[in-house]
């Protein structure tokens, strides 16, 4: 498939890309769509092997925006930026000031913040060129900063309806529950976990984030190939996409799947193959999507703390309609939820 073909399929609006001779700033912005609103979404760098590779992942990223957008309630349409990494040019105040001035000149079509390989410091250096960024320090009390502990909560509320849902189980006390990484977002949801009274299984490739999750909450560790296959009520997927695929999903035991990491299912058919081994799965964009309403409250300015979560609490909401009809149509929760923000999306365009 062509470049051009690529986009067109995906169904974007327009893809632009940057080169600054000055700083070596090679970007690729796509917005996929901006019927809810302006496109929202956080900017990569990273060092991809070659440019096809940037642009498939900023294709892929930014479609997966406009979904989670639409599902978050959220008047915000889908994009994304990524940033090539080139070894011969370090990245420098300059570099970021460059990007900020590319977002700059999109005049408002595409809102940027920070993530995979890009900090807090680098935003703020994004904003002394333009307004169109988010991802920066709160001021107490209003929205705004790390999103983790936001996706964490949503993805604690999640899995609450999903065990609702599946095992009939009023809270998580008493349940297992497998937790894949715990890094920032996976430690504060094995603390919410822990404090509603599950039991925790944990792994993670750094053996540095251990520690403090057995001894602050009980965890049981576990080798990183085993965490997929232990024998719990939920899995909570916390570090890398595409871990649900044809070789791991025969052997998993856990009865719900639901966690903060991005495109968790290899392909979509994974989704019929949990459905087809009755693993109720709540759709990655969906339970996630704490993090991207902390921004986008932080973006719109004077939203609350509490206003925040208001809007984070009602995952739940989104996630049970999912699963009902799910059930009613005998269709996987993945293909349910795409289709409903395709027609939030519809609706709006
Ligand atoms: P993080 O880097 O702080 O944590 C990820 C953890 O996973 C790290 O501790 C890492 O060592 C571990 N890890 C990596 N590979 C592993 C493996 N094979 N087995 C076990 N552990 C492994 O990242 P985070 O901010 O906590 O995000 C976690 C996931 O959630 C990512 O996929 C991210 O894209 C997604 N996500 C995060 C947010 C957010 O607000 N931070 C929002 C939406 C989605």
């Amino acid at each position: 498939m062509t470049y051009f073909e690529n986009a067109e399929n995906r169904g974007h609006e327009s893809v632009h890309h940057f080169y600054d001779s000055q700083t070596g700033l090679k970007a690729i912005i796509a917005i996929h769509s901006t019927a809810l609103g302006p496109a929202a979404g956080g900017t990569r760098m990273w060092q991809y092997d070659n440019e096809d590779d940037a642009t498939r992942d900023v294709l892929r990223l930014s479609r997966g925006m406009t979904y989670k957008n639409a599902m978050a309630g959220l008047p915000l349409g889908g994009g994304k930026a990524v940033i090539l990494a080139d070894p011969a040019f370090p990245p420098s105040d300059e570099l970021f000031l460059a990007f900020g001035r590319c977002v700059d000149s999109l005049g408002g079509r595409y809102i940027t913040a920070e993530d995979v390989g890009v900090s807090v410091e680098s935003m703020r250096l994004v904003k002394q060129v333009t307004n169109f960024v988010a991802g920066l320090p709160p001021v107490e009390g209003f929205a705004g900063g790390d999103p983790s502990p936001w996706t964490a909560d949503g993805c604690f509320l999640g899995l609450q309806a999903a065990v609702k849902h599946r095992l009939n189980a009023d809270s998580l006390a008493g349940l297992s529950v497998a937790v894949q990484g715990v890094g920032k977002v996976g430690y504060d949801l094995c603390r919410q976990l822990h404090a509603a009274g599950a039991k925790l299984v944990i792994s993670d490739v750094n053996e540095a984030n251990l520690p403090r999750v057995q001894s602050e909450f009980g965890a049981l560790a576990v080798p990183i190939d085993q965490i997929l296959f232990q024998d719990v009520d939920v899995l909570a997927p916390c570090a890398l996409g595409a871990i649900l695929d044809a070789r791991s999903i025969p052997d998993i035991k856990a009865s719900v799947i639901g966690g903060a990491a991005n495109n968790q299912l290899a392909t979509e058919e994974d989704g019929q193959r949990l459905y087809d081994r009755g693993i109720l799965y709540a759709p990655d964009y969906v339970i996630n999507g704490g993090g991207i309403i902390s921004v986008s409250f932080e973006y719109m300015s004077n939203k609350t703390e509490s206003e925040v979560y208001a809007q984070i609490a009602r995952i739940p909401e989104r996630l049970v309609d999912i699963f009902a009809l799910s059930d009613q149509q005998q269709k996987p929760t993945n293909v349910i939820a795409d289709l409903m923000a395709e027609n939030i999306v519809a609706a709006a365009g």
